[in-house]
């Protein structure tokens, strides 16, 4: 497949390996930002492919391992009111405060597993009688199709859809992880998907504040590779600056229409991200204008508030602090069959990528 096949091409990957090997002279800590890009480091074996000097450090863009416990009581609370809930797959099987989406369903709750927030409209539609809630998570990927259900509602006349939202931003949470006494992070690979939709005017300020070199970084083996090499490249000429290894994907200003759609629905705000607490302007919040499509205005939930799980180091695992294997639950009380936590749920989560591909690796 065209754009698939030669980014998995293992020649073309070896020769960047190759040249990492040649030109790393001292220890870098490079952190990826996408979950998608660290199971990709851990699945297709390039973490033992590195130079030891070269460590990669997993960040927080797993959209559910960021989303707070609360958020998932407040889902869970909605389902028991008998409002239809309707959720990306990922999400159903993260352990709330008491029991996961899919054990509220299991009891009766109308759970509804979607692949799109404008399937979750259609349900609306269909059920009047009904409330219908999208459980809107996600970095600024699933913002505009969210932000665009919202405008489908309204164009539709309902009343009775709400999104559930907890949308978190890369760029402040990069911050708040270059912010942290404990970070020890010389370069980012930035995630090429966020980018695709953002563009890349955010990333500019942060590597002139922070010195730090950022590589935009798609998700393949070979672009994974060659981001480390541009990022590698840039720290051993002690330089840094923002490069886009992603450009057959990322442009520059991203893209416009997404962007105005969700300027649209949205505005920036604080969010609470899971095990690292609020951050300010972290995420995207719904504008007054659009107030009533909002659940936790709608239902009254926002009071719920609940500790995370004292066992799962989620926080530190997010903040590239400590890795999976680190943690003292991984592979004994969690595993992916009864997780402790999203970071082993996920389909992005480090947790699980450590036990499906990885459980090896050494800390
Ligand atoms: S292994 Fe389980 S308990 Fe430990 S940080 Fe990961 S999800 Fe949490």
């Amino acid at each position: 497949m065209k754009h698939l096949s030669e980014y998995r091409d293992f020649d073309a990957t070896k020769k960047y390996l190759d040249e990492i090997h040649k030109i790393t002279t001292r220890e870098w800590n490079i952190m990826e930002i996408c979950g998608g890009q660290t199971h990709s480091l851990v699945k297709n074996g390039i973490l033992e492919l590195l130079p030891e000097k070269v460590r990669m450090i997993h960040g927080p863009g797993c959209p559910v391992c960021v989303t707070p416990l609360n958020l998932i009581d407040k889902a869970i609370e909605l389902l028991e009111k008998g409002v239809i809930v309707c959720s990306f797959g990922d999400m159903i099987r993260v352990p709330g405060s008491k029991k996961s989406l899919l054990e509220a369903k299991a009891v009766g709750g109308d759970l509804r597993i979607l692949y799109s927030p404008l399937e979750a409209v259609s349900i609306a539609k269909e059920n009047p009688d009904k409330e219908v809630v999208f459980f809107a998570v996600g970095f600024e990927t699933t913002a505009p199709a969210n932000a665009l259900s919202v405008l489908h509602a309204e164009k539709e006349g309902l009343n009775n859809y709400t999104i559930l939202a907890s949308h978190v931003l890369v760029p402040p949470a990069m911050e708040a992880i270059l912010d942290d006494k404990l970070c020890t992070i010389d370069a980012f690979l930035a995630a090429g998907h966020v980018c695709a939709i953002m563009g890349m005017q955010e990333y500019y300020p942060l590597v002139e504040k922070y010195k730090i070199p950022m590589v935009v970084t798609g998700f393949e083996p070979l672009d994974l590779v060659q981001g480390i090499y541009m990022a590698v490249k840039q720290l051993e000429e002690g330089i840094y600056k923002l490069e886009n290894q992603y450009s057959r994907v990322v442009k520059e200003h991203g893209n416009e229409a997404a962007i105005a759609v969700i300027q649209k629905v949205f505005e920036v705000g604080a969010r609470e991200w899971r095990g690292i607490g609020e951050i300010p302007n972290s995420g995207y919040v719904i504008k007054e204008a659009y107030r009533k499509y909002d659940a936790e205005a709608k239902f009254n939930i926002s009071h719920i508030k609940v500790p995370e799980n004292p066992n799962c180091i989620a926080g530190e695992i997010l903040r590239g602090i400590k890795k999976p294997n680190q943690c003292d639950q991984f592979g004994k009380a969690c595993k992916p069959a009864n997780p402790l936590g999203a970071p082993m749920v996920s389909s992005e989560g480090a947790c699980a990528a450590y036990y499906h591909f990885s459980t090896h690796l050494t800390a």
